[in-house]
């Protein structure tokens, strides 16, 4: 138990966590919802907050030059004898990270490679080793926070932990598993888990299939299940959206919730941003017509800034509707518009993207790579973003474009129905949902927005409502600091 009987601790556990190593989402996750979490704590009234996140020591993190420090050696037991884990630990904005090092970590060198057999060998180690380290530090925490497949196995091990000891040191801490991808269930992993002491679940709870990969496992074993957004939490419930693990998450409806990630606020802000031509806020919104003058200009487009620019700024994949876009843009072709799409990815949907730039070449950009100092000039100087995923858990890049006054024409799913507001005549709303993932119902979409922007008041109304949304990590804090308080009540009662 923790000294402070009002103190909660938890373990954040992770593949990535900002800054020591961003490749995705899950980064700016482990990044800020822990320090925010830690902020809570500052509250009156409210229990301390002792959030710790461990992450594996990814050489890319060394090559950063990250020099935590060394606290301590674990060993991990395989069915070829035990390998040793180091411990590494650093301090940033107020919330120790732990790094877990070994042979295992070492060996791969990106945080994900294409390959979830090879990865799974770091990640298991290092679900393992987190455990151990645990003990050896002697820090017992009232919760671990995993999230997932590369950290589920940490759940289930711990869940087999306790299952084979009443007495294990482990025994009293509780567990809560993040969902930010469903379908990424780290098959393939089964080698690897076999390997480090994890067998398939004997169990019928789930199918057949899952026992022996490690998402299906941390689902099964965790005291509560989190989604990165409420819609989603609903949606995986069906079979459209639940990959097969549908029936079982409906059985544990009472434990599944959504809380809808928040957005870094400082480092999404249109009044700092250094790369914009011109940084603006809502007082100023008259002046951000600029940023997209420029844009336009870059790109050898019309300057004219009455004419509307639609933009796409997103991952090459199926997921990301990518190809609704393009047909859509075909539909709508009859209208008055430009478009600059920014993406990278699938060869195909890139080539889409390229085709239409041909077929459209007055009015239509591809820029295939990722550009993250361009993907800044395009949320602030585009007038609509475009954003038909046919799944979207949480999705931060409808969030960010609210921020900079770009308006989201964007499929109602997941989290993007529950961060767009859309009303009858838009006096209150932040941007524009259409529900059949199909081509002709983002064009209905498309061509409602176009009518309206011919509205200049009521265009800068919806801007600007999009620009007052609260989308700061200190919400799902709280939320998830409720959610653990909930967890604790219900197991110690
Ligand atoms: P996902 O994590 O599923 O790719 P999100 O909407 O949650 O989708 O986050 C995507 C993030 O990646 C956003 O910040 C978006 O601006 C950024 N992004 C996507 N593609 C590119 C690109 N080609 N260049 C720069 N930034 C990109």
């Amino acid at each position: 138990m923790p000294e402070n009987a009002s103190t909660i601790s938890v373990l954040f556990a992770a593949a990535e966590a900002d800054p020591f190593a961003k490749v995705g989402g899950l980064g700016d996750v482990a990044g800020a919802l822990p320090v925010a979490l830690q902020k809570l704590s500052e509250q009156a009234g409210r229990p301390r907050l002792d959030v710790r996140v461990v992450i594996p020591f990814h050489p890319v993190i060394r090559n950063k030059g990250f020099t935590p420090e060394l606290v301590a050696e674990v060993l991990v037991s395989s069915i070829s004898g035990d390998q040793k884990a180091q411990i590494y630990t650093q301090t940033i904005n107020n919330v120790p990270v732990y790094l877990i090092d070994g042979e295992p970590v070492q060996k791969i060198s990106p945080v994900y490679s294409s390959n979830n057999a090879v990865d799974a060998e770091k990640y298991v180690f290092f679900c393992q080793a987190a455990l151990q380290m645990l003990l050896k530090l002697n820090w017992i925490p009232d919760v671990i926070n995993a999230n997932d497949w590369h950290t589920a196995p940490m759940i289930y091990a711990l869940s087999l932990l306790k299952k084979g000891s009443a007495s294990h040191p482990l025994k009293k801490v509780h567990t809560v598993f993040t969902i930010h991808n469903l379908p990424f269930m780290g098959a393939g992993a089964e080698k690897w888990m076999a390997h480090y002491h994890l067998p398939p679940a004997e169990t019928q709870q789930i199918p057949r299939w899952g026992v022996h990969h490690p998402l299906p496992l941390g689902i099964l074993t965790a005291d509560k299940i989190v989604t990165v957004s409420p819609t989603y939490a609903q949606e995986i419930m069906t079979p459209a959206f639940g990959c097969g693990l549908e029936k079982f998450l409906q059985s544990r409806q009472q434990d599944v919730k959504g809380i809808l990630n928040g957005l870094d606020e400082e480092l999404w802000n249109p009044q700092t941003d250094t790369h914009i031509a011109q940084p603006f806020s809502a007082a100023t919104i008259s002046t951000r017509q600029k940023n997209k003058t420029e844009l336009l200009k870059e790109f050898n487009l019309d300057p004219d800034p009455q004419r509307p620019l639609l933009i796409l700024i997103s991952r090459m994949d199926q997921q990301k509707g990518v190809d609704l876009a393009v047909k859509a843009a075909r539909l709508i072709a009859d209208e008055d518009w430009q478009m600059i799409l920014l993406g990278t990815g699938d060869p195909t949907l890139e080539e889409d993207c390229r085709q239409l730039e041909k077929e459209y070449p007055d009015r239509v950009r591809a820029a295939i790579r990722f550009d993250a100092s361009l993907s800044r000039r395009m949320y602030a100087g585009g007038d609509m973003l475009l954003m038909p995923s046919r799944y979207e858990p949480c999705g931060l890049a409808q969030m960010i474009s609210m921020r900079y006054g770009c308006v989201p024409v964007a499929r109602a799913t997941g989290g993007l129905k529950d961060s767009i507001h859309q009303t009858l005549t838009m006096q209150h709303g932040t941007g524009f949902l259409f529900k059949p993932a199909t081509e002709s119902a983002l064009a209905r979409a498309l061509r409602k927005a176009l009518q309206i922007y011919q509205n200049p008041q009521l265009w800068q109304q919806i801007q600007l409502n999009g620009m007052a949304v609260n989308f700061s990590w200190a919400t799902p804090a709280l939320e998830y600091a409720n959610l653990y308080q909930q967890l604790l009540k219900e197991r110690n009662e």
